[in-house]
């Protein structure tokens, strides 16, 4: 998915943008525990194609001089954003603050949408030229409040997107390490690229970005996303704690398979769960490596209890395996790269119609649906159909009949007897008459 960033001084109206773009699009999962509320990005779509939307005024700084909150502001989006919109508000015009700004995005090669808000008609001496002395060509005008012009930015940032392919050209399995600070994301990339020699990633022909580098584990070649980010933190970015849900987010984004770490020597907290809910929402394939685990006496008996402890707090990555390793002493650390050849097998995997209606037919037997809304579910058919993550088309007699526990029963009979480990599944129900 692109990611979009909304920057400009405060009140040109960048919220009202922000929630007029994702307006009808509600998050998959509105109750994932731990998961925060108070929201700088959604995800949005026009004209089928889907896309990340960063309101980078939500991003604030303590104690810091406005100005270089917004340059900070800037700077995130540049740095995250496959395209800028850089929003100017018509009833104040051009102010200081906006060349300013202007002045930051000259540095970045990303496409540039120049839009005026409040835009209004009746405002008269609409001088175009002004805005257009910024630089960044004609402005879209538009009211973000009453929707006008609206359709036409949202054009004009779809066309300026990267497509998909140009964005990952390589075929390898990018990985991304995502977690709260100091459970050992840093080490393992340093295990990794210490043991198996890192490839930098000025490789011709490829589109790596600087952060990004490749490892060759069990002789296959994979990108860690963003490991740069992960080895050298950033002074400045480190203590914006929405910034760093950002940060995680589109790395989250831009991988084919998250790795979650935990410090498995120590509790759960709920930033792990806050991560472990973005990667949820993202609906990727997520592995959790519980790490650390060379500081953990008594293994044997730890391990059942620390795993336990694992599926309570993270309820809705019930898919995704736990492996225990230790980045420090490079134990285990290559099943990691198992579990995620698994997982690609998983994701081609295609089950034959005949074979999955079996299955289908088998767990109806050995559990009935219950009565459930004025009605008990009945199964008649089901197939896989074409998608990037496995999903399911089942025909029923009233898809309101369908109880969650019931579905989540079908989902983990059709990972068990199909071997999904690790990935998202959907199924959809579809009446049949
Ligand atoms: P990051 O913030 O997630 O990148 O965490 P770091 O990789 O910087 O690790 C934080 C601290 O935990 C460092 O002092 C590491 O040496 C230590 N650490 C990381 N992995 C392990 C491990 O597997 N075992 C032990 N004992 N310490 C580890």
């Amino acid at each position: 998915k692109g990611i979009v960033a909304i920057v400009g001084r405060p009140n040109v109206g960048k919220s009202s943008l922000f929630n007029r773009i994702i307006r009808e699009k509600k998050s998959i999962v509105e109750d994932t525990p731990g998961v925060t509320r108070d929201r700088i990005y959604g995800t949005a779509e026009w004209l089928t194609r889907e896309f990340i939307v960063i309101d980078t005024g939500g991003i604030t700084l303590e104690d810091q001089p406005f100005a270089k909150e917004i340059k900070v502001q800037a700077e995130i989006a540049m740095e995250e954003a496959d395209v800028i919109v850089f929003l100017l508000n018509h009833q104040e015009g051009l102010s200081d603050e906006d060349k300013m700004i202007a002045k930051i995005l000259y540095k970045t090669k990303k496409p540039i949408v120049l839009a005026v808000n409040k835009y209004d008609k009746k405002t008269s001496n609409f001088d175009q030229y002004e805005y257009m002395s910024l630089g960044f060509g004609e402005p879209i005008l538009i009211s973000a409040t009453h929707g006008i012009g609206t359709g036409d930015l949202l054009d004009d940032i779809i066309h300026q997107m990267p497509s998909n392919d140009e964005i990952n050209k390589d075929n390898r399995t990018r990985v991304s390490i995502i977690g709260r600070p100091n459970v050992g994301k840093s080490s393992l990339v340093n295990s990794l690229i210490g043991e198996e020699r890192m490839i930098v990633s000025d490789i011709p022909g490829t589109t790596l970005d600087a952060v990004d580098s490749v490892v060759k584990v069990n002789n296959i070649e994979y990108t860690l996303i963003d490991t740069a980010g992960i080895r050298k933190k950033s002074k400045i970015f480190q203590n914006v704690e929405k910034y760093s849900y950002l940060r995680s987010l589109t790395t989250i984004n831009g991988s084919d398979v998250v790795l979650l770490m935990l410090d498995a020597s120590v509790p759960i907290s709920d930033l792990d769960t806050n991560i472990g809910g973005l990667a949820f929402e993202e609906r990727k394939p997520i592995i959790i490596i519980a790490n650390k685990w060379d500081l953990v006496e008594n293994k044997e008996k730890e391990i059942l209890k620390k795993e336990d402890e694992i599926r309570a707090y993270f309820k809705y990555l019930a898919y995704a395996k736990i492996l225990f390793v230790s980045a420090h002493d490079k134990t285990r650390i290559t099943k990691i790269f198992t579990a995620v050849e698994d997982i690609r097998t998983a994701l081609d995997k295609k089950i034959k119609t005949s074979v999955f209606n079996e299955v289908l037919n088998k767990a109806q037997l050995i559990n009935p649906a219950p009565n459930f809304n004025g009605g008990r579910l009945k199964i008649y058919y089901g197939a896989q159909v074409e998608a990037y993550l496995p999903t399911f088309v089942l025909f029923v007699n009233n898809p309101d009949y369908v109880h969650f526990s019931y579905k989540r029963f079908l989902e983990n009979q059709i990972r068990l007897q199909f071997g999904f480990e690790g990935v998202p599944m959907s199924i959809i129900f579809r009446e049949r008459k």
